[in-house]
């Protein structure tokens, strides 16, 4: 619940401020459906270049 901020001293809302009101969230990860490694949610595998099922980045193929 809120507090009138007329009744919260300026340090007690720095204090709380200062830890854990703003600290940057672990970065979520999801498993590829396809290959099965690490990935961002919502964002093509770097890996195997999947995304919804489909084949969308195609891997350059080095070395030949
Ligand atoms: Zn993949």
């Amino acid at each position: 619940m809120g507090v009138p901020k007329h009744k919260v001293a300026k340090t007690k809302s720095r204090m709380r401020k200062s830890n854990s009101y703003y600290k940057v969230k672990p970065l979520a990860m999801s498993t590829c459906p396809n290959c099965g490694s690490l990935k961002l949610p919502h964002r093509v595998c770097p890996e195997c270049g999947y995304y919804k099922g489909r084949q969308i980045l195609t891997r350059v193929v080095q070395g030949e």
